[in-house]
């Protein structure tokens, strides 16, 4: 199985997986042009996608899902509340498959194993993929870390995790002081240092790339999430690659 991300941030995310046989994407939060061409510099065209599972109803996540769904007759999975949420944007997609969380579904060879986070939105989830017994999570979006996103981290191979902003940055910089506040809760998004802790308590012996995702541009800086990450791989003495997920373009293509 192979991953890579087509674009993370607060302005579009989109994650392709594949097999051999098998292409899907994990949200679809570019409009439908920037997400045809983003695929095609990945080397893949639309009509390959099998499925697209989404997230949750925010727009960076979602953006190009019903209209990319029905031009390419590709079926979108998400949860319930996630299709309530939508307010009836995502009824024009071709196909709606419904996830419920902690029920895994299969695509062809990739099984998505769906698991709820906690976030400011209807009913989040996340997903663990796993083909021929390799697994890769997609994580982002989160306030705070539950035991079991704790417990799907530790069995990926590939984690791309959310490493949302420093704190600080975050605390001197300018948003409206009730923003900081979502951003910070327990229902907004994981910080560098939620992340770091997340790796450095929970990375699994099988661990070897993670990618740290869904930075902030205003309140965050990849230098910064660099540090971080350096460090943490000096001190695990673990053989992790890492890479830091951009928004204006994909990123390597990563072997799971
Ligand atoms: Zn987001
Ligand atoms: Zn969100």
């Amino acid at each position: 199985m192979k991953l890579r991300v087509l674009g993370s941030g607060s302005e579009g995310n989109a994650t392709l997986i594949h097999s051999e046989t098998t292409a899907v994407l994990i949200d679809a939060g570019f409009a439908c042009r920037e997400l045809e061409n983003r695929l095609k510099l990945a080397g893949f065209m639309p009509g390959e996608i099998k499925a697209i599972a989404i997230t949750h109803e925010h727009t960076d996540h979602l953006r190009g899902a019903a209209l990319f769904s029905r031009r390419y007759d590709i079926p979108l999975y998400l949860t319930h509340g996630t299709r309530l949420a939508g307010n009836g944007q995502l009824e024009k997609a071709g196909r709606i498959e419904t996830v419920i969380p902690e029920e895994p579904f299969t695509v062809g060879d990739i099984t998505l194993h769906p698991f709820p986070v906690p976030h400011d939105a209807a009913e989040p989830v996340a997903y663990l993929s796993e083909c021929g017994g390799r697994r890769a999570l997609v994580m982002t979006d989160l306030g705070c870390v539950t035991v079991r996103a704790m417990e799907n981290f530790r069995l990926a191979h590939l984690a791309l995790v959310e490493s949302n902003h420093d704190p600080e940055l975050l605390a001197i910089g300018p948003y409206p002081w009730p923003l900081k506040q979502r951003i910070k809760g327990k229902l907004g998004h994981l910080s560098n240092d939620d992340c770091m802790r997340l790796l450095s308590d929970a990375a699994g012996e099988g661990l070897g790339t993670v990618i740290f995702a869904h930075l902030s541009r205003q309140n965050n800086n990849p230098n910064l999430v660099r540090l971080g990450a350096d460090s943490f791989i000096a001190a695990a003495g673990q053989r992790i690659t890492y890479e830091i997920a951009r928004q204006d373009q994909p990123g390597a293509l990563h072997d799971v």
